[in-house]
């Protein structure tokens, strides 16, 4: 069907609203009967079409194609409505409030059902794939979304154990930027294929978006600018973005540069790429925006109109210490870290073999400053109980967008960032030591003193994992074999915790030394 004939289709469903609304961004009187205001649309278009193919067009023309984009944007509106509004609201409502479970079941229950696909449609149809943030879930066609491994004609691709929708995947790659609104939804880039020498093509793909007055009067605004995204779609990296090599972007005609690394070099699997801003090439009305590659995979790339967010902002969105991990469930992974063992693991046993379970010392010392750990952040997955400091590592990821522990190299996201109770209780007492205080002694039952000469007296008493003081007994300072007596010796020694203690007593919160 050509554009004209589309356009025609769309507009016999639009009722006086959307016609007056496509008339005044189109610049165009809005008075007169329904025909008149189709028949008004339907010449400026096949006016458009003209002037382009006598290569007449004038400045500030928006071409049939922008004429065709204002009419689709219009009906996709009128199609599911206020599913864009919804989904750019639920993507940012962590920013007012991040604990509003009550919000979130509503949005979810909105949305539940609805299909919005990278194809554009709303039609929900047998292959369907969810996205699984509790804010979105929204379906997407397999076919639009999955990439088989292999490009064999009619390969099925696997569904992966996790999925979620590229703007889940991009609110997700940078917490320093949230969305305000999609100004060019995301459009599918269609593997440019190969030539038979095993060559690519270039590849170029032109679109028009649309910036009203109240869009420009926005961005005037410092927090917020246009910036235009990229994202490989099956990327085992997730949450990052990503350009496709020799990628090359104009908008309205400017060149963009979106990668700093050479255009042939493939992003590793520690890169990220970055959205360009390009709020000073965008004007009011109809914008152009044209992306060449030259790269088999298949991307996706949007506009959109993002702000902000400051470094406080970002660290307000990481849970307060009680929201993020219950005190007994920290206290646990410590004494599983310095005790080696498990005590209920082997309630059965019926050896009475005691084991005498040394002290570990614990470098407090975060991985990335050197210093010693102000608050204790850490990854809530994560089994090894080695921190960070929270601030230093959120500043870091402002430009790294890495996301990773420092500990252990595993990617993640900001939702994953707790404060631990454990360590951040220790940390909070020892906030008025000198600076050479950076060692503590752990009890495989998780009591603790502080090590060094500088430390105060009560500092270097031994402390319940609470951090209360223990009273100062020489029996409390024993090591309680009564709670580790269970535990077998080949267990601690040569069992399966083995390489566990060893690697924590090698890595726990040390490589900053
Ligand atoms: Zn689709
Ligand atoms: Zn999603
Ligand atoms: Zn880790
Ligand atoms: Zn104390």
């Amino acid at each position: 069907m050509d554009l004209v004939s589309s356009c025609k289709d769309k507009l016999a469903y639009f009722r006086i609203k959307e016609l007056k609304d496509v008339l005044t961004q189109l610049g165009l009187a809005k008075q007169g009967k329904k025909q008149e205001l189709v028949n008004r649309i339907l010449a400026f278009l096949s006016e458009e079409q003209g002037s382009k193919l006598h290569g007449l067009g004038k400045r500030g023309s928006v071409g049939k194609e922008g004429v065709a984009k204002i009419i689709d944007d219009t009906y996709r509106k009128m199609q599911v409505p206020g599913a864009t509004d919804l989904a750019s609201k639920s993507h940012s409502s962590s920013d007012f409030n991040p604990l509003r479970p009550k919000d979130e079941i509503d949005d979810s229950y909105q949305l539940n059902g609805k299909v919005r696909c990278l194809c554009g449609g709303t039609i929900m149809t047998e292959s369907v794939l969810q996205c699984e943030d509790p804010r979105c879930r929204v379906w997407q066609h397999i076919s639009c979304v999955l990439i088989p491994e292999k490009a064999v004609e009619g390969a099925q691709p696997e569904i992966p154990s996790h999925f979620y929708c590229e703007l889940c995947r991009l609110s997700k790659a940078d917490p320093f930027w949230t969305t305000f609104s999609h100004v060019l939804h995301p459009v599918k880039l269609i593997s440019s294929g190969g030539t038979s020498d095993g060559n690519n093509t270039l590849q170029t793909v032109e679109k028009t978006f649309q910036l009203s007055r109240t869009d420009r009067e926005m961005l005037q605004r410092a927090e917020y600018d246009l910036q235009v995204w990229c994202m490989l779609l099956n990327d085992k990296v997730p949450f990052r973005m990503q350009w496709p090599q020799y990628a090359d972007l104009q908008v309205n005609g400017i060149p963009v540069r979106v990668v700093t690394r050479p255009c042939s070099q493939l992003l590793g699997i520690n890169g990220r790429d970055d959205g360009p801003v390009i709020t000073t090439c965008s004007r009011e009305g109809v914008n152009k925006i044209c992306l060449s590659r030259c790269d088999a995979r298949v991307f996706c790339f949007g506009i959109r109109i993002a702000k902000r967010r400051t470094l406080q902002q970002v660290l307000n969105l990481v849970p307060k210490e009680p929201d993020g991990e219950r005190f007994e469930d920290a206290l646990a992974r410590v004494r599983r870290c310095v005790g080696g063992g498990n005590a209920v693991e082997n309630a059965d046993s019926d050896s009475d073999l005691e084991v005498v379970t040394e002290n570990v010392t614990v470098n407090l010392r975060c991985p990335n400053s050197g210093s010693r750990i102000k608050i204790a952040g850490r990854f809530k997955p994560c089994i090894h109980m080695g921190c960070f400091d929270l601030e230093t590592f959120v500043e870091l990821n402002q430009r790294s967008r890495k996301w990773q522990c420092p500990i252990c190299l595993k990617n993640y996201t900001l939702e994953n960032m707790i404060i631990d109770p454990y360590f951040n209780r220790i940390t909070s007492l020892l906030q008025n030591c000198g600076e050479d205080v950076n060692e503590i002694e752990v009890k495989p039952d998780g009591s603790w003193r502080a090590k060094g000469e500088g430390v105060i007296w009560e500092l270097s008493q031994w402390h319940l994992p609470d951090g209360s003081l223990c009273t100062p007994k020489e029996e409390d300072i024993k090591p309680r074999l009564e709670d580790i007596k269970q535990i077998k010796q080949e267990d601690t020694l040569e069992g399966p915790h083995t390489g566990l203690r060893i690697g924590i007593k090698r890595n726990a919160m040390e490589s900053g030394k």
